[in-house]
């Protein structure tokens, strides 16, 4: 681990070559790696012997990568996957199986509400949704003997509910296990969710990280914090023998770095979503400049939401930015630098209208994406959301007449010229 500050780690953190290789990451482009004799290829099976063999296991361009954002979030080990829903599904799964609970808050990215409650209960594991602004003593009554993680966004995806990072890692550590925490939106340039108690941090990095919308992507960081030994019954899978590798114990042998050892050489082994050496090196590059942009989104986001709140037409807007957000204090705690480039509105008018103004914007594209370095904006109970009702929309955070207004990096007046001609159009 280097003591370098954020800006020096997006561009020098992961790839370090030795004397004449590439000094730009290069892309393994192979499944498979060369051996002189069956005995070391041995050895790489049993977990004996460090090394490369196999890209489904692990591959050295998405290693450089994942020790990149490993350094950023200021964790011990991490690893990356085809997609932020892989990174969030071997997450849990990693210390879950049939049988068990986890605790998840309601307002979350709207795919991984359907991997919680519908697909992973098919898997026999039950998910309790809690309003991540309850007390602790109301969060108490969601936990059971099973249950096995806590899980929230620090930036709820769409809703910009800004997660207590404090409450729920002492909640979580209250009842012995790890608080898991998907830090796509603030990324590790706004926050660092280890420094507050979380123990594992997610990513689609198909997001602001890739930054260009360019490859969808995943990863999973570890801060090494979490005790697995000191609350071995619950944790079987990290603390008893794996016999698919002659028994080893993952707690005994890889310390540290027991669990994102476990997610890649059991789960990814048998699950196989890796990502793509050539996605992982487009992410590399978007990761460079991740410390120049994420800012610059922040900083027109914040115009923006102050142009919105200030509009005749503007019913609401929640932005963590704003001092009227409810979300302001916990925002100013935990990433007072700025949260992210992400703005919830709704227009008077209602629903109706908010598409309306949608298909009248020009710079803005409706695209079912968003933190990426083009404006872009969504309604999700049309989109992303549409298979939920109107109630369940409500309890996931989401408005039905909001509409996801994701801040580019281009001239803030440009965008503002956009919203403001789309306005007057509607009007007509
Ligand atoms: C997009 C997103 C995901 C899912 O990531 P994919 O890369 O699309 O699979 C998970 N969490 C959050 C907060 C997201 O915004």
């Amino acid at each position: 681990m280097s003591n370098y500050k954020m800006e020096t780690t997006c561009i020098q953190g992961g790839w370090k070559p030795k004397k004449g290789e590439p000094r730009v990451l290069p892309i393994y482009q192979s499944t498979t790696f060369k051996y002189d004799t069956s005995e070391q290829m041995a050895k790489l099976f049993d977990l004996e012997a460090e090394g490369y063999f196999y890209t489904r296991l692990q591959n050295p361009t998405n290693d450089a990568v994942a020790q990149k954002i490993c350094e950023l979030e200021g964790g011990v080990a991490a690893m990356l996957t085809s997609s932020g829903q892989a990174a969030n599904f071997y997450a849990v799964f990693n210390i879950c199986e049939s049988g068990d609970h986890i605790v998840s808050a309601a307002t979350i990215y709207g795919g991984t509400s359907n991997l919680f409650t519908v697909t992973m209960k098919k898997l026999g594991i039950e998910v309790t949704l809690v309003n991540s602004d309850a007390s602790e003593e109301e969060l108490e009554q969601a936990f059971r003997p099973n249950t096995k993680a806590v899980f929230a966004e620090t930036i709820s995806n769409p809703s910009l509910v800004v997660l207590d990072i404090e409450k729920f890692a002492n909640i979580a550590h209250k009842h012995g296990v790890p608080l898991i925490v998907d830090n796509t939106f603030a990324t590790p340039i706004n926050c660092r969710p280890f420094e507050f108690g979380a123990d594992i941090v997610t990513h689609s990095t198909t997001k602001y990280m890739d930054g260009h919308a360019m490859s969808v992507g995943g990863a999973i960081v570890d801060s090494g914090n979490f005790d697995w030994m000191a609350h071995a019954e619950k944790f079987p899978g990290l603390t008893t023998p794996d016999d698919s590798y002659h028994g080893i114990i993952y707690a005994e042998r890889f310390g540290k770095k027991a669990y994102i050892t476990k997610a890649t050489v059991q789960i990814m082994r048998d699950l196989g979503s890796i990502q793509s050496p050539q996605n992982a090196f487009l992410l590399n590059i978007g990761l460079e400049t991740l410390h120049l942009r994420v800012p610059r989104h922040c900083e027109n986001a914040q115009k923006i939401a102050e142009y919105l709140e200030a509009n005749e037409h503007v019913a609401w807007v929640n932005y963590p930015g704003l001092k009227s957000s409810k979300y302001y204090d916990l925002a100013q705690k935990y990433m007072p630098n700025g949260s992210c480039g992400v703005i919830a509105f709704g227009l008077k008018g209602g629903k109706e209208f908010s598409i309306d103004f949608m298909d009248h914007l020009k710079l803005a594209c409706i695209v079912t994406h968003v933190a990426d370095a083009r404006t872009c904006v969504l309604h999700p109970a049309s989109h992303t959301h549409r298979q939920l009702t109107d109630e369940q929309l409500i309890e996931a955070g989401v408005q039905p007449d909001l509409i996801r207004f994701s801040v580019g990096i281009e001239n803030v007046d440009d965008i503002i010229a956009d919203i403001q001609q789309a306005l007057d159009a509607v009007e007509k």
